[in-house]
C-alpha cells in the first residue's frame, strides 16, 4: 500500500479548473516532484492534501485513511508535515527554542500533558538540529539567520512532529543554486533515513532531476506526464508545455566524455 494515494482530484475556482482529475502515489522514503508552469495547479494540489482546500472531487488517502474533509490540524496530527510554516513566535526565539517548542507540542498532543519547561527536550532538539546541520547555530536568534539556514530550522521543526509525509511547496524559492541542491540533498537523506515520503515543487530542473525519485508534470490542472528524470526530460508533451513559458529544456555539454546522459537545464 502506498503511503499517500491521491485519486481523481479535481478543484475549480469559478470557471477555472485548477486541478483536473489528478492521481498519483507516494511511497515511504521517496521524493516526488510536482512540476509545471505557473498556474498549473501545483499549490492547489498541496493545499488539498494539507486540508486547506476541499476538492470538488477525489480522494486523498494517507496510510489507507481518507484525509478529504479533515481539518488541517487533524491532517497534521496524522503525520503530514509542512515546511514553510513559520510561526509568529519564530523570530523572537532562538533556533534551539523553536525546535524545543515543536517537540513540546508533539508531546502535548500525544499525552495531553502540559510541560511548563521545554528544557527536557533540549537534547532531542539539539539532535534534530545536528541532523539538519544547524547545531552550531542553536543559541542564535532565528531573526538573524540566513535564508537557507531558516529553511533548515523549518526542516528540524517539521521533523519534530515525526511526519510520515512532508509537503514542500517551493522550499528553495529565493535560494542560490548551490543552496537549493544542498537543501534537497538534505531532504533526500532525511527522507531515506526516516522513511518519510516527500512531495515538493521546485523551479530548477537541475535540482528536480538530481533529487526526485519520481516526477509528475501538471499543465492547466491536468497531469500530462509521470516518470523518472530520464523519461520527463525526453517527454514531448513536457517540452511542449514548457515551450514559450520561459523555461525550455536544452542539452548542456556533457561534463565528461564518459557517455553518460547530458544534464539539461531550464533556460530563462
Ligand atoms: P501553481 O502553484 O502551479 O502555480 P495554483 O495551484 O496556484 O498553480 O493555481 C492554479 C490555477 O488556479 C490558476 O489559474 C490560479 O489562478 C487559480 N487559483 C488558485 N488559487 C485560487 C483561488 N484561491 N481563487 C481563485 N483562483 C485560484
Ligand atoms: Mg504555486
Amino acid at each position: 500500500m502506498s503511503l499517500l494515494r491521491v485519486s481523481h482530484l479535481s478543484m475549480s475556482f469559478g470557471g477555472v479548473k485548477a486541478v483536473d482529475d489528478v492521481s498519483f502515489d507516494i511511497e515511504p522514503g521517496k521524493l516526488l516532484a510536482l512540476i509545471g508552469p505557473n498556474g498549473a495547479g501545483k499549490s492547489t494540489c498541496f493545499n488539498i492534501v494539507n486540508g486547506q482546500l476541499r476538492p470538488s472531487r477525489g480522494s486523498v488517502m494517507l496510510d489507507g485513511e481518507e484525509l478529504v474533509g479533515m481539518r488541517p490540524r487533524d491532517i497534521w496530527r496524522r503525520g503530514v508535515g509542512r515546511t514553510f510554516q513559520v510561526a509568529a513566535t519564530f523570530n523572537s526565539m532562538t533556533v534551539l527554542e523553536n525546535v524545543q517548542m515543536a517537540l513540546l507540542s508533539r508531546e502535548k498532543r500525544l499525552y495531553g500533558l502540559w510541560k511548563p519547561a521545554a528544557s527536557q527536550f533540549e537534547e532531542q532538539a539539539l539532535a534534530l538540529l545536528d541532523q539538519v546541520g544547524m547545531a552550531a547555530h542553536a543559541q542564535r536568534a532565528c531573526s538573524v539567520l540566513a535564508y537557507g539556514d531558516v529553511k533548515r530550522v523549518e526542516m528540524a521543526i517539521a521533523l519534530a512532529n515525526r511526519p510520515k509525509l512532508l509537503l514542500m511547496d517551493e522550499p528553495t524559492a529565493g535560494m542560490a543554486p548551490q543552496e537549493r541542491n544542498e537543501l534537497m540533498a538534505l531532504t533526500k537523506r532525511l527522507a531515506v533515513e526516516r522513511n518519510i515520503g516527500v512531495l515538493f515543487t521546485e523551479h530548477s530542473m537541475d535540482v528536480v532531476f538530481a533529487s526526485a525519485d519520481d516526477i509528475i508534470v501538471l499543465a492547466r490542472g491536468k497531469l500530462i506526464a509521470q516518470g523518472n528524470a530520464h523519461m520527463i526530460r525526453n517527454d514531448a508533451n513536457v517540452q511542449a508545455v514548457y515551450f514559450g513559458t520561459g523555461k525550455t529544456f536544452q542539452p548542456r555539454a556533457p561534463l565528461s566524455a564518459g557517455g553518460g546522459e547530458a544534464p539539461m537545464e531550464p533556460r530563462a
